[in-house]
């Protein structure tokens, strides 16, 4: 794009999307993006994917808000939301900052006041930096009064994070996506890394080249199957039936490690007896792989000198989304393939900060550093460190906020008002009638974003941003490795730094806080947050992150380079060894029925990052995939007598939807795949709002739907 013209200056930053977390340079002229190249940082080594190539235009887009809106008095709340109509200034007029912000804050505080602190919640953001993360959920659990802080996380891996603290005591990876070139064997499952995490993609298809053995189990067949020793295309619904009938087989056939399990693991009796039951003969119609080929797979991964598990979503995004990850804690742990180079755990994260997002505490149970509030040695360290005092109850999740927002006024927990920073649940959650009719229901929302988003069109108060480029701050990938992204481009209009706007609220709040310093304090706001995290990023200065760029943690001193691998000696947990839990058979909330015969199951796409705010208005990314379409199998388009590119109605117990169908042979029969990120069709509409009990997670990978032919 930019070719040999000559550009202003090339910023060092990272890729706004996806939590590969690949470095980039943003070339700029005329305080215009005009290219972006691919860095060697540790993550991408020079490579890019098409979105971090071709997608920064979205911050030129003549959509950005460029002043506060306030809606206008009377304009009525319509939950069926559409994106940048031309009809805003029908419902909002422009503000100054004074005005939007006092309004925002003071019928918050208003809210709180009468109604009492369970009454307001935020919503912050994967998308921003960590110091936006930290500031955020220090507002809400200071200034709010309550635990009522959530974000996407809760819509992606919260169910893997529940799996991995009780079995491992930690939520985050043992080892980085690098080490796919050290595996033997690579299991990809739940997961489409080609469309989702490209860059890591290319890890692992240079690996199969060098002789790794990758695995792929999923239900649906997916790019990575190309590059595939073995393809376990297993039922929708049926991880647990495999996984077991994997860890059964090694237990039975004698390849456990027996001085791993002996040394560093804990409840193994317990493990043993709870897959006694699911011998791969048996597991075999569950999960529709034959039993040979299953016995074939696990000891491959038992045997092999170093074996890794990379998984995505279609783990966690179940209501045994924790059952699937204890599943796998446990496959690697009685294999013994954990804590050493090229054998461990991965659960990709989805967006670029979600990762740190969730280390600095945006998540309703945990503290900074995954702290629990209901600790007392560590509420009590809170409420000294911030010097006021803390809920010590968790808070309400994404969907339950959700459902607060609906419940009677007669409910002392109703939820009333709501602070949403960069995230759209108008487009995200699941059941969108439901969770759209919850923030119209609210007396009071602010939301603060770059784009007049969904959820934005909801708001009382609009408060206008920055992008990615606009800002300088750190973010923290999938690999545990916190990286700086430096300020490259003005935002447009009176746009403001997202750390500024949580600070103005802070300050209406009467809060006394204090950060000086350039880019509305942001190295201070770090060095608070290095503290709050204590001995996890305490070897990650400000100056360090300033002259390396990017920096592994765990990090304990400034002289540590990091530790890319964990628990090679012990585990972070009470006793030091892995947990091993056993799981049963759980079922999905809404199999298909005679009603609703298909399986619907949702994701993304290679060139549409989550609701589209951003790549649907790349030029690039839109004009390769500007339309939304359903997929289904050639056997399926054949019996339902559909021709790919026919228009067709999907309808699911909450909802309806219009779109095309494309055919993908990879897709399993009796299923339909649908990409979330189109307004026009949102897939939201009809997934189900049903909770994983451990990790608050809604079961967007499984729900009963109809289709039918327009005519
Ligand atoms: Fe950006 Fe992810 Fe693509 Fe890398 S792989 S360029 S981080 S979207």
């Amino acid at each position: 794009l930019v070719g040999s013209q000559k550009v202003d200056r090339e910023v060092k930053s990272v890729c706004p999307f996806c939590g590969v977390g690949c470095q980039v340079t943003y070339k700029v002229r005329d305080n215009k993006i005009v290219g972006v190249d691919g860095r060697d940082g540790p993550a991408n080594h020079d490579r890019l994917c098409v979105k971090g190539r071709f997608g920064f235009d979205y911050a030129h887009h003549p959509h950005r808000l460029r002043l506060p809106l306030i809606r206008k008095p009377g304009v009525p709340k319509d939950p069926n939301v559409q994106r940048d109509s031309a009809r805003w200034q029908e419902v909002f007029r422009e503000a100054t900052w004074d005005e939007a912000l006092d309004l925002a804050a003071g019928r918050l505080k208003d809210l709180r006041d009468r109604h009492g602190a369970k009454s307001l919640a935020g919503f912050g953001s994967a998308k921003g930096t960590n110091e936006e993360a930290y500031l955020f959920q220090k507002l809400v659990r200071t200034g709010f009064g309550s635990n009522n802080v959530d974000h996407c996380t809760r819509l992606c891996h919260a169910s893997s994070v529940a799996a991995l603290l009780e079995g491992v005591g930690s939520g985050a990876v043992s080892n980085q996506v690098s080490d796919v070139g050290l595996a033997e064997l690579v299991l990809v499952i739940g997961s489409n890394p080609t469309s989702n995490h490209p860059v890591a993609a290319t890890w692992m298809k240079n690996a199969a080249k060098a002789g790794t053995k990758i695995v792929l189990a999923d239900p649906r067949i997916t790019d990575i199957g190309k590059h595939a020793w073995r393809v376990l295309q297993f039922k929708p619904d049926t991880d647990v039936a495999l996984l077991n009938a994997m860890i059964h087989t090694i237990i039975e056939e004698g390849l456990a490690d027996r001085a791993f399990l002996e040394a560093r693991a804990t409840n193994f009796d317990a493990l043993r007896a709870g897959v006694h039951a699911f011998a791969p003969e048996q597991m075999e119609a569950v999960c529709g792989i034959p039993a040979a080929r299953i016995r074939e797979v696990a000891r491959a991964f038992a045997t092999a000198k170093s074996a890794m598990i990379l998984w995505g979503m279609g783990i966690s995004q179940h209501v045994h989304g924790t059952d699937n990850a204890r599943c796998l804690i446990a496959l690697c742990s009685v294999a013994g393939q954990i804590g050493k180079p090229g054998s461990g755990l991965h659960p990709l994260r989805g967006q670029n900060n979600v990762q740190g997002a969730s280390d600095a505490g945006l998540i309703p149970m945990m503290l900074p550093n995954y702290q629990r509030v209901d600790n007392a040695q560590a509420h009590s360290w809170f409420e000294n460190f911030w010097g006021t005092s803390l809920d010590a109850k968790p808070g309400y999740t994404v969907v339950e906020i959700m459902h607060k927002a609906l419940a009677p006024d007669s409910d002392p927990h109703k939820v009333r008002g709501m602070y949403v920073m960069g995230e759209n649940p108008a487009m995200s959650d699941p059941d969108l009638n439901h969770a759209r009719d919850a923030l119209a229901a609210l007396e009071h929302l602010v939301v603060q974003d770059i784009f007049l988003t969904e959820t934005a069109w909801l708001a009382d108060v609009v408060l206008p941003a920055t992008a990615w480029p606009e800002k300088t701050g750190t973010v923290t990938n999938t690999d545990r490795i916190v990286q700086l992204g430096r300020k490259a481009i003005d935002p447009p209009g009176e746009a403001k730094p997202d750390l500024w706007l949580i600070q103005q609220l802070a300050a209406r709040f009467g809060l006394p806080w204090h950060y000086p310093g350039e880019d509305d304090g942001v190295a201070a706001v770090y060095e608070e947050m290095r503290q709050a995290m204590h001995e996890a990023i305490a070897g990650i200065t400000w100056d360090r992150l300033q002259r390396e760029g990017s920096v592994t943690y765990p990090c304990l001193g400034e002289d540590d380079p990091g530790q890319s691998i964990v628990f090679t000696t012990s585990f972070p947990t009470s006793d030091g060894r892995v947990h091993l839990v056993p799981a049963g058979l759980v079922r999905g909330d809404e199999p298909p029925d005679a009603e609703f015969p298909l399986v619907l199951i949702t994701g993304r796409l290679l060139e549409h990052w989550h609701t589209g705010s951003m790549t649907r208005r790349s030029r690039v990314l839109d004009a390769i995939e500007p339309t939304a379409t359903a997929t289904l199998n050639g056997r399926e388009l054949r019996r339902l007598g559909l021709a790919a590119g026919q228009r067709v109605q999907l309808q699911s117990r909450r909802g309806e939807l219009l779109c095309e169908v494309r055919r993908d042979d990879g897709t399993p029969d009796g299923s339909v795949f649908m990409p979330f990120a189109f307004v026009e069709a949102a897939a939201n509409l009809l997934t189900n709002a049903a909770l994983d009990p451990f990790g608050k997670i809604p079961e967007f990978k499984y729900c009963a739907v109809r289709l039918a032919a327009l005519a």
